[in-house]
């Protein structure tokens, strides 16, 4: 080992009270609470990359809880509560990321999302049979009625959209 300077010493090499692995979404958060915890807690946070090389900055930016496809696919895998649980876990963390940031500063707009499908698609024989029971769901999570609703309105011009371009 080379000897090491003050500064390196001082910074590098300090003992640390937490050492998180990977600055994505998940370790950023986690260290800006533990120092909001503990506020006199050293914390490095160690990268693999020269930058963060993960999802974190690579996802479409789409600020979403899921799709009611997705819902529905998750209740099916995971089992409903706990499709519940991630739902309210995400819904959760969106409200609490604009508890730090005001929408101008990340770009946030409230623009809603839209699923497409075919007429055919098993999907959507389901998502529309149960589409009453997502947005009751939803509602107890979020106080907010009618999350999700047929919006079949939109396809004509999106197709005159598409066709125009
Ligand atoms: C293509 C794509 C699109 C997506 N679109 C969306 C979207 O629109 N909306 C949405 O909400 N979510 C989206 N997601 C999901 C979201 O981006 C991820 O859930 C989130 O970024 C995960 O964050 P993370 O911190 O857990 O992981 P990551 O961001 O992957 O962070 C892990 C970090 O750890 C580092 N690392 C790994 N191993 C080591 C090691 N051994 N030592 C040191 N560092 C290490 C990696 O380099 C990386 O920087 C998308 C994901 C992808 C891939």
């Amino acid at each position: 080992m080379p000897q090491l300077s003050i500064w390196e010493k001082e910074s590098f090499f300090v003992p640390q009270d937490v050492i998180i692995i990977g600055s994505g979404f998940v370790g950023l958060w986690s260290a800006l609470h533990i120092k909001l915890l503990n506020p006199s807690y050293k914390i490095t946070i160690l990268e693999k990359g020269i930058i963060p090389t993960g999802a974190s900055t690579r996802n479409a930016g789409f600020s979403c809880f899921g799709s009611p496809s997705e819902l529905l696919h998750d209740a099916t895998t995971m089992g409903e509560d706990k499709m519940w649980q991630l739902v309210a876990m995400r819904y959760k963390g969106l409200m609490e990321i604009q508890k730090y940031f005001t929408s101008g500063e990340i770009g946030y707009d409230a623009n809603g999302g839209f699923e497409c499908f075919s007429r055919l698609s098993p999907d959507w024989e389901e998502c529309q049979q149960k589409l009453g029971w997502l947005n009751a769901g939803m509602e107890k999570l979020t106080g907010i009625p009618n999350t999700f609703a047929v919006a079949d309105e939109k396809l004509l011009k999106w197709v005159l959209t598409v066709w125009i371009i």
